[in-house]
């Protein structure tokens, strides 16, 4: 790492040294902080230390570059003149918050300390100057909390133990007969910071630190060292955010939210951030600091009633808001805090939101003329898409499970959607239970970032403490899970891993239902029903102009496809796959795996049969019962199709995948066949093969048996011609799969085209058609010049060229590829992302050789990656005509194609 020339960014006094577009240096956090001070919102004198140093920080050993300290004192001093308060002074104290913050939101993932530079004397001059002592320790005890955990390390032992300081102060509260921690006083207060150093002392080893300067470097280092903590890792692991990014921390003057019933905290979004809808949302609590928000101790109250009960700092927020969002163009995520009836701006961020909110956002500021179409576009993740077309709960099974008096309580609607599944307590056993192929419902009684994995691998989320901004409702509408929080009926027991309610026992593994669009919680499990969207493109069973969110998906999808540059095809192999995925936007098939055909009703019997025929004339018969029914399904596809481009590949797996490998199975094949079990036995040894997938697979099969292609060329064809003299156009695209040598293609290229101009003169008739080829192993790529010469087309089979390119089996990579990511030996799954750097290359010189000897060439792709949209960003830039995938991931690769051309090449 070079010297670092500039550390450290201050702010205050309505001029700041960042800006609102520096969020790679200074993270979301330190870039909004500088950003509203710089528009003249009130907001605390701070400063923030770069991700540069966290960058030298992680490559020296965990040391800071020389000019650190004395940026950070001269940085401190101008903090202590805008603010007329000097750290660690008694007579008149600075109190700092230091907090972390990259370049993406990481919500709660890092660590963040309040109310630093707090001791015994600091604490008695606060006193003095504010004439609150409770306030005082109120404020002391959290900091040592905070500190004791962040810093000092004093966390919970296990996952079933409660926070160690939340257990000194239930405590404190039984032996003073209180429910409430505000019914704690002043010397309660007092007393509890004492237990909770002597707490830290005994379980650390660790005395607490009293001098101001000693506890800001250990928060420092402490925020620092929290960007690879286990829970930050695996957040950046989900959302793929690259480790070298690294955090900042923003160092900032204290204000107080807990200093009276004038004074409070809230978070809050300037637009609804479940449902999009243009209303302030959020919640606030009078006489609290900003962790009793989040953490969901407290259950806050929403903000509309701010506007009873503060009528003038609701007006200012609110004029806040607006001002944000027409500084932004986009809806912000605030932090605010007042003191003593003056309102303070803490935070603001682009806000975190769910499909829905997205769509409706985007498509509603374009209405307001606040961004462009093309803007629109860039504000919906693609893969959120899949929110939209997750299943709701049957209205009429919904009801009946009320009328049955199923329904246990309700509680906040926090992510929206429909969710049945086991009740467990805590997150490891949601991912244990994951694994083992339940669904799960993680119930807890708030979650905390720690729980990060589980609820990642639970199917909704349900809480008994905490709003519509808690930790649970955030990370659980990022996620796009089902989310019910601060549902306070219920009575959790973690320790007997039950839950109580409604007079009901529900125990662990017990079924419920939860409905994150209204709150309701169900005993049992309650049926669900397709998306509106599905409703509408799929069954066609609503009306399209009863769907708002249907037609809010339209507009996004007709604005991509006006700037999108790839054609969308998909991956299809049936005609209802082919009328859904046409449904949703395909504009033809890419890849039709033929063999998937012949596990169809009465199909598999005439293909065991070719498999297990000795000579040619044998499989020749077989293929001739086989004939007319590829020939039908085909006949389906390109009238669903009705005159769109249909790739067809030749048979590609290895021929033992047809036949059972078990003897029960072997023995009922042979009955049925009327040939004897020994024969099948050793008929499917003779195919086994020590390595298949780099065996008798592919274009191999075809010209060792070119009596398959044959066959299967001639279904294609007499398809064709049939549906043609129907009045339906066909575009018939034949690919062989596998072809490392041009002379493979060209055998079987041949085959092709003689059976098309036979059937041609066998029906009088004419129709067009392609052939090309896969390319799918690097020899393919590296000699794409000769292929391309016979090949009317390429499509890459980026599966198995991902396989043949790492020598790594798509089938057993299983069992090291979780090693590989979780050490980071790989930053993301090559068989899930296309691996740039080598796979990647491969297809860039498939594409330039390829079209050096056929200028036109229509290139496209056909494996998975195909509607990956980091992928689909890369096959746009290397000038694909086209990407295939999945029918349901269609509009994803629409939406994910339009932003690769808005955007500029990836860094
Ligand atoms: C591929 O290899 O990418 C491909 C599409 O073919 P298959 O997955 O059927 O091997
Ligand atoms: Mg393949």
């Amino acid at each position: 790492m070079a010297k670092v020339k500039k550390c450290v960014y201050s702010f205050g006094d309505g001029k700041a040294e960042g800006r609102g577009d520096m969020k790679a240096l200074l993270g979301g956090k330190g870039a909004g902080l500088a950003e509203m001070t710089n528009i003249k919102l009130p907001v605390p004198a701070g400063f923030t230390i770069s991700t540069d140093v966290c960058a030298y920080y992680y490559s020296n050993k965990r040391t800071y570059p020389k000019s650190l300290a004395a940026e950070v004192k001269k940085a401190l001093k101008k903090v202590e003149s805008a603010m007329d308060a000097t750290f660690g002074d008694p007579k008149k104290p600075l109190l700092v918050s230091v907090r972390s913050g990259a370049r993406a939101s990481m919500p709660g993932m890092m660590d963040t300390i309040l109310n630093l530079g707090m001791n015994d004397e600091v604490a008695e001059g606060l006193i003095k100057k504010t004439g609150n002592s409770r306030f005082v320790y109120d404020s002391y005890r959290r900091f040592v909390q905070m500190y004791g955990d962040v810093v000092l390390g004093l966390k919970p032992a296990h996952k079933d133990e409660i926070d160690p300081f939340e257990a000194i102060i239930e405590a404190k509260k039984s032996q003073r007969g209180v429910h409430l921690d505000t019914e704690l006083d002043s010397d309660d207060m007092k007393d509890l910071v004492g237990r909770f150093k002597m707490a830290i002392k005994k379980r650390t080893g660790h005395d607490f630190p009293e001098d101001p300067m000693k506890q800001l470097w250990g928060a420092i280092g402490a925020v620092f060292g929290s960007w690879n903590n286990e829970r930050a890792i695996a957040y950046r692991k989900m959302y793929d955010i690259p480790e070298r990014w690294g955090t900042a921390v923003s160092v900032q003057s204290m204000v107080f939210g807990n200093m009276g019933e004038t004074s409070g905290t809230g978070v809050a979004f300037t637009r609804d951030a479940a449902t999009g809808e243009n209303r302030f949302y959020g919640e606030y609590l009078m006489n609290a600091q900003g962790e009793d928000v989040v953490a969901g101790i407290r259950t806050p109250l929403p903000i509309s009633d701010l506007a009873k009960k503060n009528p003038v700092i609701y007006k200012q927020l609110d004029s806040i808001r607006q001002t944000l969002e027409k500084h932004y163009r986009d809806m912000m995520d605030i932090e605010f805090t007042i003191q003593e009836d003056k309102l303070y701006m803490l935070q603001c961020r682009i806000g975190k939101r769910t499909a829905f909110a997205a769509i409706k956002i985007a498509v509603d500021m374009v209405g307001e003329k606040l961004i462009s179409d093309k803007e629109a576009l860039t504000r919906i993740e693609p893969d959120q898409l899949n929110q939209l077309l997750r299943p709701v709960f049957d209205r009429k099974e919904k009801d009946v499970a009320v009328r049955a008096g199923r329904l246990l309580a309700k509680g906040l609607n926090a992510g929206p959607g429909a969710a049945t599944g086991r009740v467990v307590f805590n997150a490891p056993d949601a991912e244990v239970w994951k694994k083992r192929g339940e669904r799960v419902i993680l119930t807890r009684i708030e979650t905390s970032p720690e729980d990060i994995k589980g609820m990642n691998m639970a199917e909704g989320i349900l809480t008994a403490r905490g709003g519509t901004t808690s930790h649970a409702a955030l990370i659980a509408r990022q996620m796009g899970k089902v989310c019910v929080a601060g549902c306070s009926a219920l009575e959790i027991d973690y320790n007997t891993h039950t839950m109580k309610v409604k007079g009901r026992t529900i125990h662990e593994g017990d079924w419920i239902s939860i409905d994150g669009t209204t709150g309701e919680v169900m005993e049992g499990k309650v049926d669900t029903k397709p998306s509106e969207v599905l409703q509408v493109l799929i069954d066609k069973s609503l009306d399209p102009q009863r769907s708002q969110v249907y037609q809010q998906y339209e507009k996004i999808m007709r604005w991509a496809d006006k700037y999108r540059r790839l054609n969308i095809r998909t991956n299809a192999d049936q005609p209802d796959q082919a009328l859904n995925s046409v449904a949703f936007g395909a504009e033809g098939i890419g890849l039709c795996r033929t063999e998937h055909m012949f596990f169809g009703e009465g199909k598999i019997g005439p293909m065991r049969e070719m498999i297990l025929a000795d000579t040619v004339e044998a499989r020749k018969a077989a293929l001739k019962k086989i004939l007319p029914l590829q020939r039908e399904d085909f006949e389906g596809i390109f009238k669903a199709m009705d005159g769109r481009p249909v790739t067809i590949r030749t048979i590609d797996p290895p021929l033992h995948e047809f036949l059972p490998q078990e003897e029960s199975a072997q023995r009922k094949l042979a009955q049925e066949m009327g040939i004897s079990y020994e024969k099948v036995r050793q008929r499917v040894e003779g195919l086994h093969e020590f390595n298949p997938m780099l065996g008798l697979r592919g274009c191999r099969l075809g010209i060792i048996f070119p009596e398959i292609t044959e066959m299967q060329a001639r279904a294609i064809f007499e398809a064709a011609s049939n549906v043609q003299g129907r009045g339906i156009k066909v575009k018939p695209e034949i690919m062989i799969p596998l072809v490392g040598n041009v002379k493979e293609l060209i055998h079987q290229e041949t085959i092709v085209r003689r059976v098309a101009g036979e059937v041609m003169k066998e029906k009088r008739t004419k129709f067009t058609y392609l052939v090309g080829t896969m390319i799918e192993v690097p020899r393919g790529a590296l000699t794409a010049d000769e292929i391309a010469n016979v090949a009317d087309f390429f499509s890459f089979g980026t599966n198995d060229l991902t396989q043949t390119t790492f020598g790594l089996s798509r089938d057993d990579a299983g069992r090291f590829l979780p090693y590989y990511l979780e050490n980071n030996i790989f930053a993301q799954d090559p068989f899930v992302a296309i691996d740039q750097d080598g796979v990647g290359r491969l297809m860039q010189i498939g594409v330039e050789k390829g079209r050096r000897s056929k200028k036109d060439l229509k290139i496209g792709i056909c494996g998975e990656h195909g509607g990956e949209p980091s992928s689909v960003m890369f096959c746009h830039c290397i000038g694909l005509d086209y990407v295939s995938c999945s029918p349901y991931r269609v509009p994803i690769a629409r939406l994910a194609a339009a932003q690769a051309a808005l955007s500029k090449l990836p860094d």
